[in-house]
């Protein structure tokens, strides 16, 4: 089956057609600047790629270029949309409501909706990615796959906060994570790698990208990660603040002649390592600068790497031991340094690092040394595949 997944934002949407049976991508693309003017990529697999600068006023206008793109004489990888099978969707926040993937239905779209509140940058977008797909495909049966379904399986010690009990049944106040698909992935190749099943090991996911979270999966189920209510807990990240203590948030207020929304806007857009480094939020470029002696921008390298490695020893406290630490997403895969970094600290655990290859770029291997008492590994995430496959086997 040919299965279309597709990644909505506000004002983009990535898509790629996948080949379900031989895992392959047929094409991939993005359509950005939504509503604002317009651009579409058009990566067909084996064929020059496409940039079209043209109106998308709209998501359906925008999924109709790509569905004329791939079914185009020239450019297209499909005779016709009827070879398309699925859709997936990716959807960041199911709440408490979706432990798992689903075939979208009228009564999903109304819980999808009503978890806008706990997502209202992100789920609102999902919403008109899926309608503008089922306006353009009616009879395509559609999948939904959430960021948060996977950490469902954490234990309530590990997703209450110490707030008002009322805040969590009232408002559903509690932690929920992201990136999920990533972590089950990530955790599942893992064990595949090490050629054991998922429920014989502890793995510790580090998805470390320009949004970073970390997660403890025990025996294959999520039983803690690091970011909560929303994807601003946790690791400092690329512009992200990450864990602060909260009365920060009154005292920047009162100091800087802030709102609330105000200071919350400074935490998610210019804090984590591009606001301690003054440089960038790419780790590329703080490793650069680093190496020509900015002090800032190592300090922030090195805050991020400390952090990760605090929430790696919570977390093998956390399940009683810990087998394999995995590293993904575009820091963990391609980030020598800030892995190199993140293992000088576990020692403690045993970990001996082949000092040649936690250096090696993007390889999926095990970067640590075979007397190493837990396994370090570089697996590259794949969320679309995982979304395509999670679309395939519900349906
Ligand atoms: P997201 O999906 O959260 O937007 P990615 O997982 O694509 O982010 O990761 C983006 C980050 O990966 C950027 O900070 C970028 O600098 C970093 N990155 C990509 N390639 C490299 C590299 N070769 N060395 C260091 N960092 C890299």
């Amino acid at each position: 089956m040919k299965v279309l997944v597709i990644n909505c934002g506000s004002s983009s949407l990535k898509y790629q057609l996948i080949d379900s049976e031989t895992e392959q991508v047929l094409a991939k693309g993005i359509c950005e600047r939504i509503g604002i003017d317009g651009v579409l990529t058009h990566k067909p697999t084996g064929k020059t790629p496409v940039k079209l600068q043209t109106a998308m006023p709209t998501h359906t206008t925008a999924v109709s270029l790509v569905l004329e793109q791939l079914t185009d004489k020239e450019n297209g990888v499909i005779a016709s949309l009827d070879e398309i099978g699925a859709v997936g969707h990716r959807v960041v926040h199911g709440g408490e409501k979706f432990a798992s993937s689903v075939v979208i239905n009228d009564e999903v779209m109304a819980q999808v909706e009503a978890c806008n509140d706990l997502a209202p940058l992100h789920n609102p977008a999902n919403i008109i990615g899926i309608n503008a797909c089922k306006e353009l495909m009616p009879n395509v049966p559609m999948v939904g796959v959430f960021d948060t379904a996977f950490h469902q399986t954490m234990p309530k010690e590990a997703y209450m906060y110490g707030l008002p009990y009322e805040y969590y049944e009232k408002y559903g106040v509690r932690r929920y994570g992201f990136h999920g698909t990533s972590h089950s992935f990530v955790s599942k190749r893992t064990a595949e790698l090490l050629g054991k099943k998922p429920e014989e090991l502890n793995v510790i996911v580090c998805h470390l990208g320009n949004g970073s979270s970390i997660s403890a999966v025990k025996g294959g189920k999520c039983v803690d990660t690091s970011m909560g209510l929303t994807p601003l807990e946790g690791v400092p990240m690329g512009t992200r603040s990450g864990s602060i203590d909260p009365a920060i948030v009154e005292f920047i207020a009162n100091k800087e002649n802030m709102d609330v929304h105000q200071v919350l806007n400074v935490l998610n857009k210019k804090s984590g390592v591009e606001g301690v480094s003054g440089v960038s939020s790419d780790f590329r470029d703080l490793d650069n600068a680093s190496k020509e002696g900015n002090e800032r921008a190592a300090i922030a390298v090195k805050m991020f790497s400390y952090s990760v490695a605090k929430y790696i020893g919570a977390y093998a406290a956390a399940m009683n031991g810990v087998d394999a630490i995995a590293f993904t997403a575009g820091v963990g895969e391609n980030d020598g340094v800030v892995r190199a970094q993140i293992c000088s600290y576990l020692g403690y655990l045993g970990v001996v690092i082949d000092d040649e290859k936690v250096y090696q770029r993007g390889v999926e291997q095990e970067v640590s040394k075979p007397e190493s008492k837990v396994r370090v590994m570089v697996v590259p995430t794949n969320e679309e595949l995982a979304i395509a496959r999670e679309t395939v086997a519900l349906l």
